[in-house]
């Protein structure tokens, strides 16, 4: 490799289209310029939504370096970057926070005005670190983690606690903290309270986690596939739905899964639900499965699907729809807050690893995920 201020060759996952096999490319990764760092990626992780934007969510950006989950070493550094030095232990994070803007003054949201969420593919001076034999690559986020080397402005990019381990890291980097914290600092889920969590990937299972460490007691999950009960009960859900199970049991007058949850619930529903699969009936599932009156639905998950049509009867009914982007965490408060608690195993975390596999490797993942058992993918760079 050579110095940190060259222009770096190295391998990378490269998605050239919705149609096209993901393939280990050699590509270029450039110098960081003033507020950016390039980082050597150690361990990536892979989280649903990588599958969406290979498909072409939000909008199709070929060829792009897929991955937003991992962590690195900062190998290099802009001019004007101060809070970071090469060596440090990094997560490429997809939001920024600049601790003076509206929002990140307010409790009420994660969603920094200067350092955005981006789907542009680009870097936030509007161009791309990353190129393939002279053509543009695009980045996923503001990032690009399945790669051996990345660059990310430093706004976005949140230093990691030596201590904590590697792979816990890069779960803590999207989809597990996603769904923590959306039970725990979006919702602040109240002690007591009654909860249910539509999908049990690592956004549901963390959801779940979140649930529990609020100190809610029902916790249901619901998923089709029944290896994720034990998953789910690992992590504190008390009750377990399988949609499936109603219908292959014969049963002519099938439920739908708001009133599965009203079932377990003395037919009032639950306090919240999260919706952490982006399916748009569930959207409604999840808001019809709470109280009347005063039940909070958490569309916490995406899809495909940009427009989904809610009932109006039910919110009139009372009840909340909201969304949240990573749980309403602000990456550089309160993700240090998880490392903490990932240290001291007040989170769980070791539970979600259930495949490893080798960079070069990563374009098996879309088979990986088809296995019944597969909860989170490390990529080991
Ligand atoms: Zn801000
Ligand atoms: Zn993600």
């Amino acid at each position: 490799m050579m110095s940190s201020s060259g222009v770096i060759t190295c391998k990378g996952v490269v998605c050239w289209g919705a149609e096209e096999e993901w393939k280990v490319e050699e590509i270029q990764v450039d110098p960081p310029k003033g507020s950016e760092v390039r980082m050597k990626m150690l361990l990536a992780s892979v989280c649903h939504t990588d599958v969406l934007f290979s498909l072409g969510f939000p909008v199709p950006l070929y060829p792009r370096v897929l991955g937003h989950e991992g962590v690195g070493i900062v190998e290099g550094v802009g001019e004007e970057v101060k809070e970071l030095k090469i060596g440090d232990v990094v997560i490429p994070a997809f939001l920024g926070e600049c601790g003076e803007c509206e929002n990140c003054n307010s409790e009420k949201t994660n969603l920094c005005h200067r350092h955005p969420l981006s789907f542009t593919g680009v870097l936030p001076d509007g161009t791309s670190r990353m190129s393939i034999r002279g053509q543009t690559l695009y980045h996923v986020l503001s990032c690009s983690t399945w790669s051996e080397y990345t660059v990310s402005d430093a706004n976005y990019v949140v230093k990691v606690d030596p201590d904590v381990a590697l792979p816990h890291a890069s779960f803590l980097s999207c989809g597990f903290s996603t769904g923590f914290g959306a039970a725990w600092m979006d919702s602040k889920v109240e002690s007591g309270s009654s909860v249910a969590v539509i999908g049990l990937g690592a956004v549901g299972l963390g959801a779940i986690e979140g649930a529990r460490v609020q100190g809610a007691t029902t916790i249901i999950g619901v998923d089709k596939n029944g290896m994720k009960k034990d998953k789910g009960e690992a992590f504190g859900m008390t009750h377990f739905i399988n949609p499936d199970d109603q219908q292959s049991s014969g049963n002519a007058d099938s439920k739908s899964i708001s009133e599965m949850v009203k079932n377990l619930t003395g037919g009032v529903g639950v306090d919240y639900c999260f919706e952490c699969t982006g399916v748009p009936d569930l959207i409604n599932q999840a808001l019809e499965a709470t109280k009347v009156g005063k039940g909070k639905a958490v569309v916490v998950g995406e899809g495909l699907h940009h427009f989904v049509q809610i009932s109006v009867l039910n919110l009139l009914m009372g009840r909340t729809l909201k969304g949240t982007i990573f749980g309403g965490l602000k990456s550089k408060t309160h993700l240090p807050l998880l490392f903490h608690k990932s240290k001291t195993k007040e989170i769980q975390l070791d539970e979600l690893l259930t495949h490893e596999i080798k960079l070069e490797d990563a374009p098996k993942t879309l088979e990986i995920l088809k296995q019944p058992n597969c909860v989170k993918i490390l990529i080991k760079i």
